[in-house]
């Protein structure tokens, strides 16, 4: 008895250096050991999810209302923390606050940072309809009144330079180029600065198409729930040479996989153009048409 009683111990104590020392990775300590360090990432409400787009359901919202120190430029300060880049809390980036889109209350920012993955056909956190995209980027906010999280979360997709649709996709882009070319220099735990403006880092000209789940958590360790997710249907566009660099630099993927729904609903603030319930009702009632005509004047 005494003997078990001691074993018991031991084994708590070595639970307690591993608590203790052991980080998390996406390797030897990757997601399936994350549960037994951290709990809550063995919950039910996990991120990310896959998007199944046709049993999203259809939610009107508010624009997202972002205040004017979005085109403040603001030196950010970016860190290489071995999971990602990703920036520090400073003074000005208290300025930036998001209310609107659904959200409750006002949000103020915190950080962004990138996950990415091996090869351009995986590295986005979220799916949508089981597919990857090359990439995800995270904007964290959190309401210091009630303690929330929001996540805005943009996905990446590679694209070339001929194919840039607009002007302000460009520059988005190529912001993020400048970015990419700062981080690269960071090694392990350094910082650097790097200056812009929030409103050119997100697409601000079309926002208004979104997907919106409430329950859902950190993607990384602690897992920490109750966080409200949106994620856009307007990915940023990304040069590959910019994205593959950052598995060379930092890590080679930083993705988690994706987590069951565990029947979470998932909103979706514009209706799929091809699944246009009005439009189907239009075919509907032409098919009625025509099938008359046809019963009533078989001569025709
Ligand atoms: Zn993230």
């Amino acid at each position: 008895m005494k003997q078990h009683s001691s074993h018991g111990i031991f084994t708590s104590l070595i639970v307690i250096k591993i608590v203790c020392t052991q980080e998390w990775n996406y390797h030897e300590l990757a997601e399936d050991m994350w549960p037994y360090i951290y709990v809550s990432c063995g919950s039910t409400q996990q991120s990310p999810i896959d998007i199944q787009t046709s049993n999203t359901k259809y939610s009107k919202f508010e624009t997202f209302k972002f205040s004017a120190d979005y085109d403040t430029l603001i030196n950010f300060t970016l860190q290489n923390n071995h999971y990602s880049i990703r920036t520090f809390d400073s003074i000005q980036e208290k300025l930036l606050t998001l209310e609107g889109g659904g959200l409750p209350g006002t949000f103020t920012f915190r950080q962004f940072h990138i996950h990415w993955g091996e090869n351009i056909h995986q590295g986005s956190e979220h799916q949508v309809n089981g597919k990857k995209f090359s990439g995800e980027i995270h904007f964290v906010y959190l309401n210091f009144a009630t303690n929330q999280t929001a996540v805005l979360s943009f996905l990446i997709e590679v694209i070339n330079n001929q194919t840039l649709e607009n002007e302000i996709d460009y520059n988005t882009t190529s912001l993020w180029h400048s970015y990419i070319e700062k981080a690269l220099l960071l090694n392990g735990g350094n910082i650097t600065y790097f200056m812009g403006n929030l409103s050119e880092f997100i697409p601000v000209h079309n926002l208004s198409k979104f997907y919106r789940y409430y329950n859902g958590s950190l993607t990384v360790p602690p897992c920490s729930g109750n966080v409200i997710w949106t994620i856009f249907n307007n990915t940023i566009k990304f040069l590959e040479d910019d994205i593959t660099a950052l598995h060379k630099i930092i890590t080679d993927y930083n993705f988690r996989e994706i987590q069951p729904l565990n029947g979470r609903i998932v909103s979706a603030s514009f209706r799929d153009d091809q699944f246009d319930t009005g439009q189907i009702l239009r075919i509907k009632q032409w098919i009625l048409f025509i099938y008359i005509i046809i019963i009533y004047f078989p001569n025709y």
